[in-house]
């Protein structure tokens, strides 16, 4: 009988932006007794709680129990940027030429997600800034205009609207000329993630239960899986891994994932009449993947996220954290020069999970025991919802496009593997230092 023990569990502090600013709402009790259940979900991010949803929906009469190790929403979920995107995160080199069918599908998959969240937001009042406004994406360097044109071929070719701009543009749009040259592509929503992940967490179908400070210790596979809590004991018939990053620490290198840590500060509100112009809200990416995203948000405090390490251990050490601020108040003041005194109320670090060649893993991993793991809000929305259509064999054009992003390249061992991401994330940092 395979038995999988996690090795770490997740030590999220408090100190994310979007935790102090909105205290979440909602109460969920942590699982102190012996329990039987038909599906058991472990980790209630964007993907635990899309296969609990959708399992829901497949199996209205099963009992389906969630168990969140620490509160819902300060793990990735809830610590990120809050870019719920609508086209490929990672715009691939060959412009989807030849299989364009595999681009637009994804798209309308991210786009029917959005719509499925809209109704939600729309029905249950959820108040968590939901702004359909897109993105900018940008460059400064000549290396970062040509990855531009990259996107903009693949949009050409996928037949999707944008809208080309320069620095005039930029700087009625954003308040800074800083950007030599960029596209805004209309269909991204920018959220505040905590607000909405609680807000998924809260209204559940009637029979999905969600407990948090419930971490999951052991599974000890079989016919009924046995999930060991800290005062508890669970009995499944399945199980659906989607602890994200922390799938490694369960199933090891099987999985194969790269562990990533980024960072995300909040301003404190700039006074109105300092404010450098621009939109009243806007979110901006850099064109290549080690530069800055920034947002302005609604109340005139600006989003800064920037800098990739290894995150073998989960949790980026205090220096690196410094590092990490030093460059987003650098992004900030090249940006915005010594106009505007910006101030940090918040830091912070998380995690994401990186694949080599596909767009995560999804897949069974002991009999009755299922994990899937992606990275970003819209794929890992998609494949939690894909978990669960996986497990009860509804299969369908969008499991097999699914499947078909789930066969990542392997990887080299540790500690080979820890020296090489070190390597290319700082030598990448470094190339692409003018995007910072
Ligand atoms: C700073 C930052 C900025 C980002 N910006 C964006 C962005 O703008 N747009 C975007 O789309 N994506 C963004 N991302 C990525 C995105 O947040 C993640 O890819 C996404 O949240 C992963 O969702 P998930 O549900 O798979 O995992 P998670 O959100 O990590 O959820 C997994 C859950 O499992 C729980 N768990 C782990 N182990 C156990 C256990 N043993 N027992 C029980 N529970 C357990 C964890 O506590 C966690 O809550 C960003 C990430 C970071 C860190």
């Amino acid at each position: 009988m395979a038995v999988l023990k996690t090795s770490e569990l997740p030590r999220d502090d408090n100190d994310c932006g979007w935790w102090q600013l909105h205290q979440p709402s909602g109460e969920f009790s942590t699982l102190t007794e012996d329990l039987n259940c038909d599906y058991a979900v472990i980790g209630a991010g964007w993907t635990g709680l899309a296969a609990a949803r959708r399992l829901a929906e497949f199996k209205p009469d099963a009992r389906i129990i969630v168990l969140e190790s620490g509160q819902i929403g300060n793990g990735s979920a809830g610590r990120n940027s809050g870019f719920y995107y609508d086209l490929p995160f990672l715009f691939p080199a060959d412009e989807f030429k030849g299989r364009e069918e595999d681009g637009r599908q994804e798209i309308r998959l991210y786009r029917s997600i959005i719509g499925e969240l809209r109704d939600f937001v729309s029905n249950h009042n959820v108040n968590c800034d939901w702004s359909e406004i897109g993105q900018y994406h940008a460059a400064v360097s000549v290396e970062g205009a040509n990855e531009l044109k990259l996107i903009e071929a693949c949009l050409d070719n996928l037949g999707e609207d944008y809208r080309t701009l320069g620095p005039v543009d930029f700087k009625k749009a954003l308040g800074t000329d800083y950007y030599r040259s960029g596209i805004h592509t209309p269909g991204t929503v920018q959220i505040n993630p905590l607000a909405l992940i609680r807000a998924l967490a809260n209204n559940m179908p009637d029979n999905v239960t969600v407990y948090e400070n419930s971490p999951v210790k052991r599974i000890e596979g079989g016919s009924r899986p046995r999930l060991e809590l800290n005062s508890g004991i669970l009995i499944a018939g399945e199980i659906l891994l989607t602890t994200n990053t922390f799938v490694r620490s369960f199933i090891g290198a099987r999985s194969r994932l790269v562990p990533l840590i980024t960072f995300a500060s909040i301003t404190k509100p700039v006074d109105s009449g300092l404010v450098p112009g621009g939109e009243s809200q806007w979110g901006v990416v850099p064109s290549g993947l080690f530069g800055s995203s920034m947002r302005r948000l609604s109340n005139n405090r600006y989003l800064v996220r920037s800098t990739y390490a290894y995150g073998a251990d989960y949790w980026g050490s205090k220096r690196l954290k410094a590092r990490a601020m030093e460059r987003q108040m650098l992004s900030l003041r090249r940006r915005f020069l010594d106009a505007v005194n910006f101030q940090f109320d918040w830091s912070w670090s998380g995690l994401v999970s990186f694949f080599r060649g596909a767009n995560g893993w999804l897949g069974e991993v002991e009999p009755n025991v299922y994990a899937a793991v992606s990275s970003g809000m819209p794929l890992c929305t998609l494949f939690g919802q894909q978990l669960a259509a996986f497990v009860v064999d509804a299969g369908g054009d969008a499991l097999d496009f699914v499947l078909r992003r789930s066969h990542p390249a392997g990887l080299p061992p540790e500690p080979i593997l820890r020296y090489t991401v070190r390597a290319m994330t700082s030598l990448r940092q470094n190339q692409e230092w003018m995007e910072i």
